[in-house]
Protein backbone atom coordinates (compact mmCIF):
# COMPACT_ATOMS: atom_id res chain seq x y z
CA UNK A 1 0.00 0.00 0.00
CA UNK A 2 1.67 3.21 -1.00
CA UNK A 3 -0.04 6.17 -0.32
CA UNK A 4 -0.18 9.94 -2.08
CA UNK A 5 -1.37 13.46 -0.98
CA UNK A 6 -2.96 16.11 -3.36
CA UNK A 7 -3.33 19.53 -3.26
CA UNK A 8 -5.66 20.32 -5.73
CA UNK A 9 -7.73 19.17 -8.52
CA UNK A 10 -4.98 19.54 -11.14
CA UNK A 11 -2.12 17.17 -8.79
CA UNK A 12 -5.38 14.70 -8.62
CA UNK A 13 -5.49 14.96 -12.20
CA UNK A 14 -1.56 14.80 -12.99
CA UNK A 15 -1.43 11.39 -11.01
CA UNK A 16 -4.12 10.03 -13.18
CA UNK A 17 -2.09 10.87 -15.64
CA UNK A 18 0.79 9.04 -14.79
CA UNK A 19 -1.64 5.81 -13.80
CA UNK A 20 -2.70 5.98 -16.98
CA UNK A 21 0.80 6.00 -18.53
CA UNK A 22 0.73 2.96 -17.00
CA UNK A 23 -2.38 1.41 -17.88
CA UNK A 24 -2.86 -1.41 -20.82
CA UNK A 25 -6.41 -3.48 -21.76
CA UNK A 26 -7.77 -5.43 -18.93
CA UNK A 27 -6.39 -2.84 -16.09
CA UNK A 28 -9.67 -2.73 -13.52
CA UNK A 29 -8.87 0.37 -11.46
CA UNK A 30 -11.67 0.77 -8.42
CA UNK A 31 -12.01 4.38 -7.31
CA UNK A 32 -13.22 4.11 -3.40
CA UNK A 33 -14.20 7.66 -1.69
CA UNK A 34 -16.96 9.17 -0.61
CA UNK A 35 -19.13 12.00 -2.72
CA UNK A 36 -16.95 14.89 -3.77
CA UNK A 37 -13.85 13.17 -2.66
CA UNK A 38 -12.39 12.85 -6.50
CA UNK A 39 -12.92 10.05 -8.06
CA UNK A 40 -14.91 12.13 -11.59
CA UNK A 41 -11.81 14.11 -11.29
CA UNK A 42 -9.54 11.66 -11.20
CA UNK A 43 -10.83 9.91 -14.20
CA UNK A 44 -11.04 13.13 -16.00
CA UNK A 45 -7.12 13.37 -16.03
CA UNK A 46 -7.18 9.73 -16.72
CA UNK A 47 -8.75 10.37 -19.99
CA UNK A 48 -7.43 13.65 -20.99
CA UNK A 49 -3.97 11.82 -20.73
CA UNK A 50 -5.39 9.51 -23.25
CA UNK A 51 -6.07 12.08 -25.68
CA UNK A 52 -10.10 12.51 -24.82
CA UNK A 53 -11.51 15.86 -25.77
CA UNK A 54 -14.36 15.55 -24.52
CA UNK A 55 -16.05 16.25 -20.93
CA UNK A 56 -16.17 13.65 -18.73
CA UNK A 57 -19.03 12.95 -16.16
CA UNK A 58 -20.15 10.90 -13.83
CA UNK A 59 -22.26 8.10 -15.76
CA UNK A 60 -24.80 8.15 -12.89
CA UNK A 61 -27.94 7.58 -14.57
CA UNK A 62 -26.53 5.27 -17.53
CA UNK A 63 -24.02 3.51 -14.84
CA UNK A 64 -21.28 3.20 -17.48
CA UNK A 65 -19.80 5.61 -20.35
CA UNK A 66 -17.37 4.90 -22.83
CA UNK A 67 -14.55 6.85 -24.31
CA UNK A 68 -12.38 6.11 -27.17
CA UNK A 69 -9.09 6.73 -27.32
CA UNK A 70 -5.86 5.69 -29.97
CA UNK A 71 -4.91 3.00 -27.40
CA UNK A 72 -7.96 1.66 -25.82
CA UNK A 73 -11.58 2.22 -25.08
CA UNK A 74 -12.31 3.51 -21.41
CA UNK A 75 -14.72 2.07 -19.52
CA UNK A 76 -15.89 4.67 -17.17
CA UNK A 77 -19.07 3.03 -14.29
CA UNK A 78 -20.43 4.73 -11.50
CA UNK A 79 -22.16 1.60 -9.93
CA UNK A 80 -23.52 4.14 -7.36
CA UNK A 81 -27.49 3.69 -8.13
CA UNK A 82 -26.60 -0.18 -8.35
CA UNK A 83 -26.70 -0.23 -4.65
CA UNK A 84 -30.20 -1.35 -4.72
CA UNK A 85 -30.72 -2.96 -7.80
CA UNK A 86 -27.43 -4.94 -7.80
CA UNK A 87 -25.22 -5.25 -11.18
CA UNK A 88 -26.58 -8.26 -12.40
CA UNK A 89 -28.11 -9.62 -15.61
CA UNK A 90 -27.21 -6.34 -16.88
CA UNK A 91 -24.11 -7.02 -19.22
CA UNK A 92 -21.45 -5.47 -17.94
CA UNK A 93 -18.95 -8.25 -17.97
CA UNK A 94 -19.05 -7.72 -21.02
CA UNK A 95 -16.97 -4.69 -20.25
CA UNK A 96 -14.81 -4.94 -17.09
CA UNK A 97 -11.56 -6.24 -17.48
CA UNK A 98 -12.03 -6.69 -21.17
CA UNK A 99 -10.19 -5.16 -23.92
CA UNK A 100 -10.09 -1.51 -22.20
CA UNK A 101 -9.21 -0.31 -19.21
CA UNK A 102 -12.41 -0.24 -16.96
CA UNK A 103 -12.87 2.79 -14.10
CA UNK A 104 -15.30 2.29 -11.50
CA UNK A 105 -16.95 4.78 -8.86
CA UNK A 106 -18.46 2.86 -5.86
CA UNK A 107 -17.19 -0.27 -6.62
CA UNK A 108 -18.80 -1.71 -3.24
CA UNK A 109 -21.41 -2.12 -5.11
CA UNK A 110 -20.39 -3.79 -7.87
CA UNK A 111 -18.33 -6.35 -6.10
CA UNK A 112 -18.92 -9.64 -7.69
CA UNK A 113 -17.74 -8.20 -10.82
CA UNK A 114 -14.52 -7.43 -9.27
CA UNK A 115 -11.39 -9.34 -10.98
CA UNK A 116 -8.21 -10.63 -8.54
CA UNK A 117 -6.57 -8.32 -10.03
CA UNK A 118 -6.90 -4.44 -10.34
CA UNK A 119 -5.51 -1.28 -8.78
CA UNK A 120 -7.65 -0.36 -5.87
CA UNK A 121 -7.62 3.74 -5.23
CA UNK A 122 -9.35 5.00 -2.19
CA UNK A 123 -9.74 8.82 -2.20
CA UNK A 124 -10.07 10.80 1.46
CA UNK A 125 -11.03 13.89 2.03
CA UNK A 126 -8.84 16.45 4.21
CA UNK A 127 -10.84 18.11 6.78
CA UNK A 128 -9.76 21.79 6.31
CA UNK A 129 -8.31 22.43 2.98
CA UNK A 130 -8.44 21.08 -0.49
CA UNK A 131 -6.18 18.09 -0.07
CA UNK A 132 -7.07 14.36 -1.03
CA UNK A 133 -5.54 11.49 0.64
CA UNK A 134 -5.07 8.95 -2.03
CA UNK A 135 -4.03 5.54 -1.17
CA UNK A 136 -3.01 3.18 -3.87
CA UNK A 137 -3.54 -0.63 -3.32
CA UNK A 138 -2.40 -2.82 -6.20
CA UNK A 139 -4.00 -6.18 -5.87
CA UNK A 140 -2.52 -9.05 -8.25
CA UNK A 141 -0.81 -7.83 -11.38
CA UNK A 142 -1.50 -4.36 -10.64
CA UNK A 143 1.07 -4.96 -7.65
CA UNK A 144 3.46 -4.12 -10.64
CA UNK A 145 1.82 -0.41 -10.80
CA UNK A 146 1.53 0.09 -7.76
CA UNK A 147 5.34 -0.66 -7.54
CA UNK A 148 5.96 2.08 -10.31
CA UNK A 149 3.73 5.29 -8.81
P1 LIG B 1 -16.57 12.17 -6.82
O1 LIG B 1 -16.61 11.68 -8.24
O2 LIG B 1 -15.65 11.38 -5.94
O3 LIG B 1 -17.93 12.31 -6.21
P2 LIG B 1 -15.71 14.67 -8.02
O4 LIG B 1 -14.42 14.36 -8.68
O5 LIG B 1 -16.93 14.76 -8.86
O6 LIG B 1 -15.94 13.64 -6.81
O7 LIG B 1 -15.62 16.04 -7.22
C1 LIG B 1 -14.49 16.45 -6.53
C2 LIG B 1 -14.60 17.96 -6.34
O8 LIG B 1 -13.57 18.40 -5.46
C3 LIG B 1 -14.41 18.70 -7.66
O9 LIG B 1 -15.26 19.82 -7.65
C4 LIG B 1 -12.94 19.13 -7.60
O10 LIG B 1 -12.68 20.32 -8.33
C5 LIG B 1 -12.77 19.38 -6.11
N1 LIG B 1 -11.39 19.22 -5.63
C6 LIG B 1 -10.75 20.09 -4.81
N2 LIG B 1 -9.53 19.65 -4.48
C7 LIG B 1 -9.38 18.46 -5.09
C8 LIG B 1 -8.31 17.50 -5.11
N3 LIG B 1 -7.16 17.66 -4.39
N4 LIG B 1 -8.49 16.38 -5.84
C9 LIG B 1 -9.65 16.19 -6.52
N5 LIG B 1 -10.69 17.04 -6.54
C10 LIG B 1 -10.56 18.17 -5.82
MG1 LIG C 1 -18.25 10.89 -9.37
Amino acid sequence: MKEILTNNRDETQKFAALVAALSSPGLVIALNGDLGAGKTTFTQGFSRALGVTERVKSPTFNIMNTYHTHHFPIYHFDAYRLEETGAQDQGFEDYVGTDGVTLIEWPQYMKDLLPNNRLELIFTRGKYDDSRKIQINGVGSAVEIERQL
